[in-house]
Order: structure tokens, then sequence, then C-alpha cells
């Protein structure tokens, strides 16, 4: 699983950092900062994807593989 956290949407609410705190550290001011190049392991993808559907604002976006798309027509 891959994914995106696009920080103009993030609000703050934190519930990613609740779900997957390893991904999601809050900074000074309370928003989430996407930790890591965006690609999750297959152990933290529950968390993440809790983290991703949770959020308010749908800041966290999974990023599908192009090609493996294609490839399923
Ligand atoms: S849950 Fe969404 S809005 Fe809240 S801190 Fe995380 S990314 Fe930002």
């Amino acid at each position: 699983m891959r994914i995106k956290l696009d920080r103009t949407l993030c609000d703050g609410f934190g519930l990613c950092a609740k779900h997957a705190p390893d991904y999601f550290p809050l900074d000074d001011w309370g928003y989430a900062v996407l930790k890591g190049d965006g690609n999750i392991s297959a152990a933290d993808e529950d968390a993440v994807r809790r983290a991703l559907l949770d959020c308010p604002v749908h800041a966290i976006i999974e990023l599908k593989d192009k090609r493996a798309e294609r490839d399923a027509g």
C-alpha cells in the first residue's frame, strides 16, 4: 500500500496520529506530517487504512499502482 498526505487539506484533527502514530506524527501546530516515503508495510496497513478512513477531510490518499490497474484491464 502506498499513500500520500495532502497537507493543504489537513485540518489537524489528529485522528491519523491516534491510529498510526509511527506514520503520522503531528507538528507543533497539531497538523499531521507523513513520515517516510509513503510506502506502508503490510503489517501496518490496517492501522494506516483506519487513519485514512477516519480522516474527516480525506487528506490521506491511497496511491494506486497505475501499471497494476492497467494490467487488470
Ligand atoms: S486525521 Fe486528517 S485532518 Fe486529522 S491530522 Fe490526520 S491528516 Fe490531518
